[in-house]
């Protein structure tokens, strides 16, 4: 093709031009040029093709760039374009994305697959389940296909009817100015189809919620607030789309012994004011059973012991906490006429120094109120 125009001048744009405004300016002619509304005028389709093929080389960065360095001599037969220029091709995608819907014809029923939504549910466990892990059976209430009409959504001994208004053909056409345009049809949405007596169980929707049983393992080292993602546990989809995911909450009940601190559990023991004093081996319980622990002659009632790996194992089974033991002194109470003499004698016979703690704080007071 000899005396061929420059592309930008085709559209009308300057060199400069975006990709936007390029894209912009064809837009502009192709309505006023294309075919459909010039039937049968040579001279539009001539210039239609023509503003189509600089569009095609402007609106694509590498082709535009070949160009402008090359003219019209990068798409020749030794340019690296060579083979000319493919109006259908590429065409429906260009007007796909300028047009949007408006050249619906032709493209035939199109539904569109919906993601099924994401669940959520709140699982109680105990605190050995959370420790050490569980597999628990929940009934997860989502969408399913309605028994009753097998998931036509007609009332059983009825079927659907075509629909009347696209005669089954889910698009409707009409005219506007010049363009015949096709639409997704309004009363069947596409399917070609009408429910004439819907399904009374679910309303036509052939869908109801029902109650799905689930089993699921839930890892020991779980704590309140760990979150688990069962990927395509949630509602089915729609139109063919993928499942939504299920999401389980969990919350732990707490012990009557133990409290959880992140992998490491505390718990808190009394031991008697004699225990304290002359020392002891208790037994503790702890997540595995109970366990022997020596207290020292001489425990401060709060003080705590620490039994390496008695803790939580993690999730990932790396690591394990340990468990903290805080000894609580007990004070005696309802003594025998006995013991109270036993603890006269004992209070007689001992100094100073067998109360150290007592002692300091005494000192202290003595110097700040003499
Ligand atoms: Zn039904
Ligand atoms: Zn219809």
């Amino acid at each position: 093709m000899n005396g061929k125009r420059d592309y930008y001048e085709t559209l009308g744009v300057n060199r400069g031009a975006s990709e936007e405004e390029v894209k912009k300016a064809y837009r502009k002619l192709a309505l006023k040029y294309h075919p459909d509304r010039n039937p049968g005028d040579k001279q539009s389709e001539e210039r239609f093709k023509e503003i189509s093929e600089a569009y095609q080389v402007l609106v694509d960065a590498e082709k535009r760039a070949q160009y402008d360095q090359f003219g019209h001599a990068a798409f020749g037969d030794g340019g690296p374009f060579r083979g000319g220029f493919d109006f259908t091709t590429g065409f429906e995608d260009i007007f796909g994305d300028i047009f949007g819907e408006f050249f619906g014809a032709g493209t035939g029923r199109r539904r569109t697959r919906v993601r099924g939504e994401d669940l959520r549910y709140q699982m109680d466990l105990t605190f050995e389940e959370a420790v050490f892990g569980a597999e628990k059976k929940v009934k997860v209430p989502r969408q399913g296909r309605c028994d009753t009409c097998q998931g036509t959504g007609c009332k059983p001994g009825t079927s659907p009817r075509t629909c009347p208004s696209c005669r089954g053909r889910g698009q409707v056409s009409f005219q506007q100015g010049f363009f015949n345009v096709s639409r997704t049809c309004a009363q069947c949405r596409g399917e070609g189809t009408i429910i004439g007596d819907p399904c009374p169980a679910c309303n036509g929707q052939g869908r109801v919620r029902k109650f799905h049983t689930l089993s699921i393992k839930i890892p020991p080292g779980v704590d309140s607030g760990s979150r688990l993602k069962l990927r395509g546990e949630g509602e089915s989809g729609a139109s063919g789309g993928p499942p939504g995911d299920l999401y389980v909450d969990i919350q732990v009940a707490p012990h009557p012994l133990f409290i959880r601190d992140g992998l490491d559990i505390i718990c808190e023991i009394p031991i008697s004011f004699v225990q304290a004093a002359l020392g002891a081996e208790i037994d503790v319980p702890t997540l595995e059973g109970k366990v022997k622990m020596k207290i020292p002659a001489g425990t401060q009632s709060g003080k705590v012991f620490r039994l390496k790996g008695k803790g939580v194992r993690d999730v990932q089974g790396y690591r394990q906490g340990d468990q903290l033991v805080r000894a609580v002194v007990e004070t005696p109470t309802h003594l025998t006429p006995r013991q109270k003499e036993l603890l006269r004698e004992l209070a007689a016979l001992g100094g100073e120094e067998v109360h150290p703690l007592s002692k300091g704080f005494f000192d202290k007071v003595k110097q700040i109120f003499g």
